[in-house]
C-alpha cells in the first residue's frame, strides 16, 4: 500500500459520497490496498469519464 499517498490523502468518515467517489476514483489509480465499495463502483466509472 503506498502510506504516503494515504497521509496525504485521508478519507474522512463523514466523507460526502461525492467526496468517496473522489477518493476512490484516485485511490484505485495509485494504490490497490483495497477495492472500491461495489455500490460505488458505478460512480467512479462516471467520475473518471468525465472531465477532470
Ligand atoms: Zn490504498
Amino acid at each position: 500500500m503506498d502510506k504516503e499517498w494515504h497521509q496525504n490523502h485521508r478519507l474522512d468518515a463523514d466523507a460526502s459520497r461525492q467526496e468517496r467517489v473522489a477518493w476512490h476514483a484516485v485511490h484505485e489509480e495509485v494504490c490497490h490496498c483495497r477495492p472500491a465499495p461495489k455500490d460505488l463502483a458505478e460512480e467512479i466509472r462516471l467520475y473518471k469519464n468525465a472531465a477532470h
